[in-house]
């Protein structure tokens, strides 16, 4: 049974991704940060349900590259990476401390780093693997008063696109998925007038769900995308084309 590991599988897209990969039979990984009860009800409701693979959980900060590698020695050799983990903020570009700064880089950035890291040695070893980064639209046109995170989510867009050419020859797919604005806790503090605003810039009229973003993720994780590497999907119901 092939090993998935999904950082940040505590939140909403996450979550959405380990279910998916879990009925697509993989042996699930869900790597979550402070919220263990989540995590560990996730694990019970997937070892629950009739059929796909299995599941179990892990805990670490992202941030920190000894914490990194204590997690995936500990789940030895994964197939798959999904680089989910991620924090978002929202501020004037002249407010923004370098504190701040580097926190976005630190979790955004720097986290993507050090699983990638991790998890490279086998698949190399093996040559096959895939990775599959979650960045966002913002690193592909720039959100304004969110100038950290969309620095750092176009740092993400790099690091696939430069990873992906590196591990061609070691048979490993590396690609990025882009999501639109959908609907999950870091969206959380938005006003209705804003949720209101940004349906209306979305062509298709309405935010995603976290499952239409681990569609993406089962796809790319699947042998149907074997041939598909150092891409840029979008998920973003046509808000930027
Ligand atoms: P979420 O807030 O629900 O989940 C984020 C996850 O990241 C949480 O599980 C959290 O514990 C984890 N995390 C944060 N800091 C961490 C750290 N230091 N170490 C380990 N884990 C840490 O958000 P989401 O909407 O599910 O976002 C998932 C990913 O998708 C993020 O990378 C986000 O930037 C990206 N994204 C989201 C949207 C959206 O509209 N929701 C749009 C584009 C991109």
């Amino acid at each position: 049974m092939d090993t998935a590991l999904i950082t940040g599988a505590s939140g909403g897209i996450g979550k959405a991704a380990a279910r998916r990969l879990y009925r697509n039979g993989f042996r699930v990984v869900i790597h979550y940060h402070s919220s263990r009860l989540e995590a560990e009800a996730l694990a019970r409701e997937l070892n629950g349900s009739e059929s796909g693979g299995r599941a179990e959980i892990r805990q670490a900060d992202v941030t920190d590259p000894e914490e990194v590698r204590a997690m995936f020695e500990s789940v030895g050799g994964v197939d798959v990476l999904v680089n989910c983990a991620g924090i978002s903020r929202q501020k004037l570009f002249t407010d923004i401390t370098p504190e701040e700064w580097r926190e976005m880089f630190a979790v955004n950035v720097d986290g993507v780093f050090y699983c990638c890291r991790c998890a490279l040695p086998p698949m190399i070893h093996k040559k096959r693997g895939k990775i599959i980064n979650i960045s966002s639209m913002w690193g592909q046109t720039g959100a304004s008063c969110e100038t950290h995170y969309s620095a750092s989510k176009a740092a993400v867009i790099g690091l696939t696109k430069a990873l992906a050419k590196e591990l061609g020859p070691s048979n490993i797919q590396v690609n990025c998925i882009c999501p639109g604005v959908i609907r999950t806790p870091m969206n959380g503090s938005f006003s209705k007038d804003a949720i209101k605003n940004l349906e209306k810039e979305t062509p298709l009229e309405r935010l995603g769900e976290p499952e239409e973003v681990a569609a993406a993720v089962g796809f790319l994780a699947s042998p149907d995308a074997n041939f598909i590497t150092g891409q840029i999907l979008g998920v973003n119901g046509g808000f930027v084309i």
